[in-house]
Parts: structure tokens; sequence; C-alpha cells
């Protein structure tokens, strides 16, 4: 009945599409509150649970607390009568995932990204991974709701179109459309966002929907990309721009040169890239570091030795993860200035790997923005989905794409 609910709706169906969504998002959900919610009469609202229960949508799920006569029942929907795809498509990995209508995940699948990885090769691995978590979940095309995408950008969301990502660790990647490439193999709908938006909107449905409203956002890993909710809504801006972001905020007007050809960028001092090659210009300039004991040839390094020297405390590798530090925490106290949020979550491998450049980043961004609004709360975090993020909020996506 979900896949209905797209299709021209009679009075009635508009009314249970409505319930459903409802229960949907605020489930396990009380009648009376449900009453409240929707402006529904009691024997209307009494009539379509009893209806949305036999159709198997939803579920009684115990009792809520009680406001002086018997505890209420609750209602959440049914997690389990159609399941969902979630895919994250990044210059990194691409991440698969299989879950319920909670959300829930249920298998998942990655594959790293090298020069190999063109979209035949990704879509053949979708494609298959797909097909054996519907095997093994003994599933079939009919029980999956859709596949969402979150990708990296700059994208057409409309046509379903990756256009041409930057920095790509593989060629092939120019105006793919993925959309109907995996449709016409899966015979599934499919949608697509930036991954970034995604992510945001997990995190915020999962954790912080109740206690925050305005969020950024931000992905750092090979590029930076940044995602904003304004007042309970996703901010989507102007699609196909989705090429650089934050991180190409001017931090120093005299410093260094940026791949974009411009100075100064938060990029230059803080991609992946370019912390990489503050460590090892450092160690051929011959500066002490456990890493100098560990590789004949430093352009070896890789990221994640980074990143575990700085956990080991090298002073070496500390220091340049403190300055790169620096320099996003001012970047991103500019975008604290402009647009005011009362949440920064931020994700990616130079956050999650190491405390250290977490602490440096929210300490210089919170100093620099309470010089000039002393009075503004803001709070900031690592999230709590972790790298599933992207493909779980993609998932949600698909889902609301029902309910909307
Ligand atoms: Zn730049």
């Amino acid at each position: 009945m979900i896949k209905q609910f797209n299709q021209a709706l009679s009075q009635k169906e508009k009314s249970l599409k409505l319930l459903y969504g409802l229960i949907n998002e605020r489930g396990p959900i009380s009648k009376s509150d449900l009453i409240a919610e929707t402006g529904l009469t009691q024997t209307t609202c009494s009539r379509l649970i009893d209806e949305l229960i036999n159709h198997a949508l939803i579920i009684e799920s115990g009792f809520g607390e009680s406001s002086g006569g018997r505890k209420p029942y609750l209602y959440e929907i049914k997690s389990d009568i159609y399941h969902l795809i979630g895919i994250d498509i990044s210059r990194r990995y691409t991440k698969i995932l299989l879950m319920d209508l909670n959300l829930k995940v249920k298998a998942e699948a990655r594959l790293k990204m090298n020069q190999t990885s063109t979209p035949d090769v990704i879509i053949d691995f979708i494609v298959d991974e797909v097909n054996e978590m519907l095997t093994n979940h003994q599933l079939q095309t009919k029980d999956i709701l859709g596949i969402g995408i979150g990708a990296i950008g700059p994208l057409d969301r409309e046509k379903g179109i990756i256009l041409n990502p930057v920095h790509f660790p593989s060629p092939g990647w120019v105006n793919v459309p993925i959309n109907d490439m995996l449709s016409e193999r899966l015979e599934m709908k499919v949608l697509i966002d930036y991954g970034v938006n995604t992510a945001l909107l997990a995190e915020y449905q999962n954790e912080f929907i109740k206690t925050h409203r305005n969020i950024v956002y931000v992905i750092k890993g090979v590029g930076s990309r940044t995602g904003i909710i304004m007042d309970g809504r996703l901010v989507h801006g102007s699609d196909k721009l989705g090429m650089y972001g934050q991180g190409h905020m001017i931090v120093d007007i005299h410093g260094r040169k940026c791949i974009c050809g411009g100075y100064g960028c938060v990029q230059a001092y803080s991609s992946i890239s370019a912390i990489k090659n503050d460590v090892i210009n450092s160690l051929k300039q011959g500066k002490n570091s456990i890493l100098a004991d560990r590789f004949v040839d430093f352009e070896e390094i890789q990221f994640e030795d980074i990143c575990q020297a700085v956990n080991e405390n090298d002073s070496l590798c500390c220091e340049v993860i403190k300055e790169a530090g620096y320099y996003t925490g001012i970047g991103l106290s500019n975008v604290i200035n402009v647009l005011h949020p009362d949440l920064i979550i931020l994700s990616g491998p130079t956050y999650t790997d190491m405390d250290l450049y977490y602490d440096v980043v929210t300490e210089t961004a919170f100093k620099r923005s309470k010089v000039i609004y002393p009075d503004h709360d803001i709070n900031f975090s690592r999230g709590n989905l972790g790298e599933n993020a992207t493909a779980i909020g993609a998932g949600g996506m698909l889902l609301s794409s029902y309910l909307e």
C-alpha cells in the first residue's frame, strides 16, 4: 500500500497517508497525539488506525503515560513489510545498506574506491551486492521500496545524473545517469541527493530533531562538503553547484596556493592531501617523527599512518594536525557568524579518526565565534551514525518520497 501513496489518492487515502507519515515520524505515538496533530475527529482517527492495522502497515506497540484514566495504546509502523536500499558513493568508498522501514541496517557491503572504480565497475558491484542481499534475506524485488543514493556532487538530482566530480580516483565519472542505470538493472525506483544532505537528514532524524533547528553538517575527507538545515528544513540551494563548498572559504588572503587556483583556502591547509604533504615535507627536512623510523620511502605514507602517529602522540604529526585544525576552526567560525547554527556536526575521517583534530577545530571555532556573539549557544557533535549516515539518510529520503 505504501507504493500506492505516490499515485492519485481519494480523500480517505490522503488521510491514511498523512496518518501513516506521522506515525513513521513520531511513533510510538498515541491516538490522542495523532488527533491533536491532524485535527481528525476521534471516530475518523480510530477508523483510519484500524484500517492501517488491517493493511499491516502499523502495529500496537505497548502503552503510553496515562493522563488519569487507562493507559493509551501507542502505535508505530510495521518495519518489515518493505525494505529499502541506501547507497553512499564518495571518493573513498561505495557503501550499500539493506534496511527495514525503521532504517535499521540488516546487511551492508563496502568497496574501497581506487583507479579501477569506473562507473561500470561500481554499477556491477551494486547490482551484485543488492541481489545477494535479497537472496540472503529471502526478499524479492517487490519487497523493496526502492534505492536512495547519497553521492558526491555535482549532481543533476532531478535527472539522476552524477555530473563531473573533481578528484575522483578513477576515470569515467562524467555525466553518469546512475538512476537510470540502476533502475534498469534492478527494476526499482531510484532517487539521488548530495551525500552530505542525506547524512545530515539521517543524523537529524536519528538524534537531533527534538533539540536543534539550525544545523550545519560538514563531511571532511578528500574535499569538504557542507549541508545545512535551517528552521528544521534542509536547504537545497542551487542544484548542480555541489563542486566545492566550505573547503574553499578563504582564511588567509596571502596564504597557500589552493587546487582551485586561489590562495589561502581552508582546503589548502587541511585536506587529506595537504596534511599528507605537510608531514612528508617535514620528514624530508629531517624532522623527528616515529614515521621516520617506519618508512624508508616517505611518499608511501598514507593518511591512516598519520592518524595512528597522532594517536600515539607523535610530535611532528600532532603539530601538523594542530595547524590544519586551527585553519579549519577559523573557517568554521566564519560559517557560524553567518548562519548562527545551534549545532555543528563534523564527520569524515579527519574528525572521527583523530580526537586532536576535532578538539582543535571545535575549540578554535568556539572561541572565535564567542568573541563576536558571546551569548550564542553553539554545540558541536561528531554525530552518532558514523560512516553509515549518508547511506541511512539516502534510504530515509526514499521512504519520505512516498509520504510527502
Ligand atoms: Zn580553493
